[in-house]
C-alpha cells in the first residue's frame, strides 16, 4: 500500500476529539506558530520576497485572528441546537447535531500560502476533522514549515501535511475524502471537482477570476488612489481578490492615474522593482507570462523588470480594451488595466457581461450608486470605498460564486463548512396518533386538515 493511502486509512478511522481537545490543540496550534514565527517571515521572505510587515498582516496576524475567533466561540457553534417542532409532530423534539464530515482533504496555492493553508485547517480541526493537508510546491520553504509546524502539534491520524506536486494532488483526489477544500485556479478547481464528482464528495472551491474596480466621478480621489493602489500591488499583485482591472469615469481618469503614480511612488520608492518590501513573482514561468502583457495599451507608469529578482515594477497601462490579451485571463501580478465609461448603467453592463467575479470595488459617495451596483451585479464579495479588506474579518463569510467559486468560510462559516448538520427528531413515546398508519379511520381527512 502506498504512503497516500496508509495515511489516508489511518485518518478514516480517526475519532473526532471532544470539543475541550479541539480548543487545546487550536492553542497549542498558536502557540508553536508564535514560536516559529522567525522561520515563517525567513520563508515568505525567501519564496515571495514577503516584506515582515507584509507577512505578518496578511499571513500570521490572520491566522492569530482565525484561531482566537474560533477557540472563543467554538462551544458555542458546536452545541447541538434546538429546532422549532410543528403541530404535526406534537410530542417530540427537534435538534440539530454538529457532525464532523470526517476525513478532509485540503489542497492549497502559493500566493498566501502560509494563511490559506493554516486557515481552512483551522475551521476542519474546529469541527472535528481528520485533514491531510497539501500545500503549493511553487512555495518550499514555506511548505516545509507549515509541516513542521503541523507536526508538533497534530497526531498524523489528525492531521498531516503532504508534499508535492500535481502529481500527488491527483493521487490525493483519487482518494474517498470525506470533504475537499480547495484553493486555486478556475481550471484546477474544474479538475477537483470532476474527481470529487467521483465519489460523491462534497467541496468548497476558492477560485479567482478578473476582479473589477469601479470607480465613480464623486469618489475621495486622493484616498480612492492610496487603497486601490495598496489593494493591486500588495504581494506584487498577486492576491485572489486584487483588483484586476480599473474600471475609471472618464471624467476622473487623469486625475486618479496620477494620485496613483504618487502613491506607488510613496510606498515603494523610485525603483520599486529592487524595493524591498516588494514582493517577487512566484516563478520564471509566472514572470515571463506576465511580462507580456506590458506591451499592451500604453504604459503610464512602470513597466520596469528585474528578471534576476523576477520582479516586475508595479505597472498602470491605459487604453486598454476588452480584446487585449490582458483582459483575457486573470493578471495576478502587479499590472494594471484600466478602462473607461461614461455612464454607471454601462459600467456596469460591462461587468454583468463576464464571468461573476470573486470581489468586486465601488468607490462613490453616493449611496444610490452603492445601491444600484449591489443590486444589479453579482460577485464573492467586495468593499465599497475600500478593497481588499473585506476579506481580514472572521465576521465576514468568504467565498466565490458562479466562476469564481462555491462554498464560503472565516470565522464560524469555517466551522460551518467543515461540519454536517445532523437533523435528529426524538419522538415521544407517551402518545401516538393513529391517523398516519395506512388502516387509519379517517386517516386521509385528518391528514387534510392539517396539510391544507
Ligand atoms: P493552482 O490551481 O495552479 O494550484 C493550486 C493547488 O492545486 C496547488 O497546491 C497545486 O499543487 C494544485 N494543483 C495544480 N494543478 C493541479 C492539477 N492538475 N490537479 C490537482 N491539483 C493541482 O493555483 P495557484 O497558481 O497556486 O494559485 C493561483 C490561483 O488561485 C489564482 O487563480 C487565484 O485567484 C486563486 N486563489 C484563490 C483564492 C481564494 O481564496 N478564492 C486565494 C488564493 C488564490
Amino acid at each position: 500500500m502506498d504512503k497516500l493511502t496508509a495515511l489516508f486509512n489511518k485518518q478514516k478511522v480517526f475519532h473526532k476529539p471532544a470539543v475541550q481537545e479541539r480548543i487545546r490543540l487550536l492553542k497549542n496550534l498558536k502557540s508553536e506558530i508564535k514560536q516559529h514565527e522567525k522561520d515563517i517571515l525567513q520563508a515568505l521572505a525567501h519564496d515571495l520576497h514577503k516584506s515582515e510587515q507584509e507577512a505578518y498582516t496578511t499571513e500570521i496576524g490572520m491566522v492569530y485572528e482565525e484561531i482566537n475567533h474560533t477557540v472563543k466561540h467554538l462551544h458555542k457553534w458546536a452545541k447541538p441546537s434546538r429546532a422549532k417542532t410543528p403541530l404535526t409532530h406534537i410530542g417530540s423534539k427537534s435538534m440539530i447535531m454538529k457532525e464532523p464530515y470526517g476525513s478532509v482533504l485540503i489542497i492549497a496555492p502559493w500566493n498566501y500560502p502560509f494563511q490559506l493553508a493554516i486557515s481552512p485547517l483551522v475551521g476542519a480541526i474546529s469541527a472535528g476533522n481528520a485533514v491531510t493537508l497539501k500545500p503549493s510546491e511553487l512555495t518550499p520553504q514555506v511548505s516545509k514549515v507549515i509541516g513542521m509546524i503541523v507536526e508538533r502539534v497534530f497526531k498524523e491520524e489528525h492531521a498531516a501535511v503532504v508534499e508535492g506536486g500535481v502529481d500527488v494532488s491527483t493521487e490525493l483526489l483519487k482518494l474517498p475524502f470525506d470533504y475537499i477544500f480547495f484553493t486555486g485556479s478556475v481550471a484546477v478547481g474544474k479538475v477537483v471537482m470532476e474527481a470529487a464528482a467521483k465519489h460523491l464528495t462534497p467541496v468548497t472551491l476558492e477560485l479567482g477570476g478578473k476582479s473589477p474596480c469601479i470607480v465613480m466621478p464623486d469618489a475621495d480621489i486622493k484616498l480612492t488612489a492610496k487603497r486601490i493602489t495598496f489593494g493591486k500591488f500588495t504581494n506584487a499583485g498577486q492576491t485572489c481578490i486584487a483588483p484586476d482591472y480599473l474600471l475609471v469615469h472618464e471624467s476622473i481618469k487623469e486625475d486618479l492615474l496620477l494620485e496613483m503614480t504618487t502613491c506607488i511612488r510613496d510606498f515603494y520608492g523610485d525603483q520599486p522593482e529592487t524595493h524591498p518590501h516588494f514582493g517577487k513573482n512566484v516563478s520564471q514561468r509566472h514572470f515571463d507570462r506576465l511580462s507580456q502583457f506590458l506591451s499592451n495599451g500604453t504604459i503610464v507608469t512602470g513597466g520596469q523588470r528585474n528578471e534576476q529578482e523576477l520582479k516586475i515594477a508595479p505597472t498602470i497601462l491605459d487604453h486598454i480594451t476588452w480584446e487585449d490579451p490582458v483582459m483575457q485571463e486573470e493578471i495576478f501580478g502587479p499590472i494594471l488595466p484600466v478602462m473607461t465609461f461614461d455612464s454607471l448603467h454601462k459600467a456596469a453592463d460591462m461587468v454583468k457581461a463576464r464571468p461573476k467575479p470573486l470581489a468586486l470595488y465601488l468607490f462613490t459617495t453616493s449611496k444610490e450608486t452603492e445601491v444600484y451596483i449591489l443590486d444589479n451585479l453579482s460577485f464573492g464579495g467586495g468593499c465599497i470605498n475600500d478593497t481588499l479588506m473585506h476579506v481580514a474579518t472572521p465576521y465576514l463569510p468568504f467565498g466565490g460564486v458562479g466562476e469564481s467559486g462555491m462554498g464560503r468560510y472565516h470565522g464560524k462559516e469555517s466551522f460551518f463548512t467543515f461540519t454536517h448538520e445532523k437533523s435528529v427528531l426524538r419522538q415521544t413515546n407517551r402518545f401516538d396518533f393513529s391517523f398516519r398508519y395506512p388502516n387509519a379511520k379517517n386517516g386521509l381527512e385528518i391528514v387534510r386538515k392539517f396539510f391544507k
